[in-house]
C-alpha cells in the first residue's frame, strides 16, 4: 500500500483550497487545481484514497471494494480525456462482451459495440427492427445532449420521463424492455423509477465509450491520481476526519478535524455526502432554510450487499458470465432480486496468485438499513443466500473457497459515511436527477459540492465528470 498521508509537520496553516474527501470527484477535483498552481490540501477519513474505488488485499487475493468496471476511458471519452489533460497513465482493459443479462428463462450477451448490439437485438426482435433504430439514434443524442452546458431540447423532452415510460413509447415487445432495463442495477432504481436521463447516462456510456477495469484493480486508478496530485504539489492528510466546517457570515473560514487540526482556505470542495457536510459538519451554523429542507426531503439511493471469494485454481468457471442474474421474469421488475456477478481474473488473471480465481458478487437488498437491528446476523444471512445462489451455477462451489469476506450496507457506510451505505448519492429519480439534482453551488459562496451527490450523478465517469467541471469554475472566477 502506497503511503501518500503528509507527516503532520509538513501541513500549512492555510490553502488556497481544501477538499473534503478523497473520493475520484474529490482526487480529480483536487489534481486539477494543484496543476492550475492552486496550494491544495484533500482531508480523508479513510487510509486510502479513493472512496468507492478502493481495493483490499487478503492471502494474495486483490478484491476491488465495490467499483467493478469504469466507463469512458477511451482516449475520447471523458475520462480518457481527463487522464490525458492531467498526464495520468493508468493502463485499462476494456470488457469484451461488456456484460450479460440473465432471467430464469433466457439471457442475452452484450457486445462491447453498440453498434453490435443493436444489430444483435434486431435479429431477436424482428419485429422491433425499426424502433430499435430510432430508440438508439434517440438514445445517443440524449446521451450527447448531457454534455451540453445549456439546457438542450432533448434534456428538456426526458427531463421529466421515467425510462420505463421512454421505452414504452418506442417498444410493445416486453421482453425487449425487459432486456433494456437488466442492467438498472448500476444506477440503482428499476425502471419505472429512474430518470430516463440518468439511465441514458449510464447506459450509452458502457456501450458507446466502453467499460473498462483499471490493470491491477481499481485502487490502482485512484492511487494513480492521488500520486499525481502530489507530483503538482498538492497535500493529502489519510486517516483524518474533517469534524467541523468553520463558517462566518455565509462563508466557510476553515475546517477542524478529528485529530485537532485546525486548517483554514479561501475555497472548500465537498465530495462528501451533504447531508454530513450541511447537517454535521455545520452543526449550530446559519444555513439557507430552504436548502436544509430540500436536503431533508431528498432520498438517498439504494445500498447493496456484497461477497467476495477467492478460490483455488481446480474450480470451473466457465459456466458463470459476468452480469445480471434476474431471480423471476417479471417484467415490473418488481419482485425480482438480482445478484450482479463477475469473475474478475478472468479480465486480469493478475489479481490472485497460481492461476486462482476470484468471484465478487454485487446482491440487491430489500432490507430498509433503518429497519436491521443487527448487522451480523444480516451479514451471515446474506452469505448463505448468497452462496446458495451460486451453488445452482457452479456445483461444489463451497469445496473451492480459500478466503470469503462480505460488506453491507453498514460496511459501505463506514469506509465512506455516505448515508446507509448508499452506493450512488441520492436516487436517480426523475425528481432527483440534472435539474432536479443539487448543484455545484451552495448557499456559502466559497464552499462547492463535487461528486455523485451533485451533477452529473453517480459512476466513476460521471464523478469525474464532476470534479473536473468545479476545478473550471474555481478556475474561471
Ligand atoms: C457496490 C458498489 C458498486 C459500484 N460499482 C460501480 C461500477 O462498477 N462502476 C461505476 O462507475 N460506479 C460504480 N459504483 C458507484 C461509484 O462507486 C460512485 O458513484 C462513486 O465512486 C462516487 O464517487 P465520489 O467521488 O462521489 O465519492 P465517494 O466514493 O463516496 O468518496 C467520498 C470520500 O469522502 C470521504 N469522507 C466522507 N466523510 C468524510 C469526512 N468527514 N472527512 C474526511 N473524509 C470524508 C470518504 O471516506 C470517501 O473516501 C458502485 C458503487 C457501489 C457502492
Amino acid at each position: 500500500m502506497r503511503n501518500f498521508s503528509l507527516d503532520k509537520s509538513e501541513i500549512k496553516p492555510k490553502y488556497d483550497v481544501i477538499v473534503l474527501g478523497a473520493g475520484i470527484a474529490g482526487l480529480i477535483c483536487g489534481t486539477f487545481l494543484a496543476k492550475s498552481g492552486k496550494k491544495v490540501l484533500i482531508i480523508e477519513q479513510h487510509s486510502i484514497p479513493g472512496g468507492y474505488c478502493t481495493s483490499f488485499k487478503r492471502k494474495g487475493f486483490v478484491f476491488d471494494a465495490a467499483v467493478h468496471h469504469i466507463g469512458g476511458c477511451g482516449k475520447w471519452s471523458v475520462v480518457g480525456r481527463c487522464l490525458k489533460e492531467l498526464d495520468i497513465n493508468t493502463k485499462f482493459l476494456q470488457l469484451d462482451p461488456m456484460d450479460s443479462v440473465n432471467f430464469p428463462s433466457f439471457s442475452v450477451d452484450i457486445p462491447a459495440e453498440i453498434d453490435d448490439y443493436v444489430d444483435l437485438l434486431k435479429k431477436r426482435f424482428p419485429s422491433e427492427s425499426e424502433n430499435l433504430s430510432s430508440f438508439f439514434k434517440e438514445f445517443t443524442r440524449l446521451y450527447r445532449a448531457t454534455f451540453s452546458t445549456e439546457r438542450h431540447k432533448m434534456l428538456v423532452k426526458y427531463q421529466d420521463l421515467t425510462y420505463k415510460e421512454m421505452l414504452d413509447s418506442f417498444f410493445a415487445d416486453e421482453q425487449l424492455k425487459m432486456v433494456l432495463s437488466a442492467q438498472w442495477g448500476y444506477i440503482g432504481s428499476p425502471p419505472h423509477e429512474v430518470s430516463a436521463i440518468g439511465m441514458c447516462q449510464m447506459l450509452v456510456n458502457y456501450l458507446k465509450d466502453g467499460a473498462y477495469f483499471p490493470v491491477g484493480g481499481t485502487q490502482n486508478f485512484a492511487d494513480a491520481i492521488a500520486q499525481k496530485f502530489i507530483d503538482y504539489g498538492g497535500h493529502i492528510m489519510l486517516s483524518s476526519r474533517v469534524e467541523k466546517l468553520l463558517t462566518e457570515d455565509n462563508i466557510t473560514k476553515g475546517v477542524t478535524t478529528e485529530k485537532g487540526d485546525k486548517i483554514a482556505a479561501d475555497l472548500f470542495v465537498s465530495n462528501i455526502d451533504p447531508r454530513q457536510t450541511f447537517f454535521n459538519l455545520m452543526e449550530g451554523n446559519a444555513v439557507d432554510d430552504a436548502y436544509l429542507r430540500k436536503l431533508e426531503t431528498m432520498k438517498e439511493s439504494v445500498s447493496f450487499f456484497l461477497l467476495y471469494l477467492g478460490l483455488d485454481s481446480q474450480i470451473d468457471l466457465k459456466s458463470l458470465k459476468r452480469g445480471f442474474y434476474h431471480t423471476s421474469n417479471s417484467t415490473s421488475f418488481s419482485d425480482n432480486d438480482w445478484f450482479y456477478i463477475s469473475v474478475p481474473t478472468d479480465v486480469d488473471s493478475s489479481l490472485a496468485p497460481d492461476n486462482k480465481q476470484i468471484i465478487s458478487v454485487v446482491v440487491s437488498s430489500r432490507d430498509y438499513y433503518d429497519d436491521i437491528e443487527d448487522w451480523a446476523v444480516y451479514k451471515d444471512k446474506m452469505k448463505e443466500y448468497t452462496i446458495n445462489y451460486l451453488e445452482d451455477i457452479v456445483p461444489d462451489i463451497q469445496g473451492h473457497i480459500e478466503v470469503i469476506d462480505a460488506a453491507t450496507p453498514k460496511t459501505l457506510y463506514r469506509y465512506t459515511l455516505n448515508s446507509k451505505g448508499a452506493a450512488y448519492g441520492w436516487a436517480v429519480t426523475v425528481d432527483q436527477t440534472w435539474s432536479n439534482r443539487l448543484p455545484h453551488t451552495t448557499p456559502f459562496e466559497n464552499l462547492f459540492l463535487a461528486g455523485h451527490w451533485t451533477n452529473p450523478g453517480p459512476g466513476i465517469c460521471a464523478v469525474v465528470s464532476s470534479g473536473w467541471r468545479v476545478a473550471n469554475m474555481i478556475l474561471d472566477n
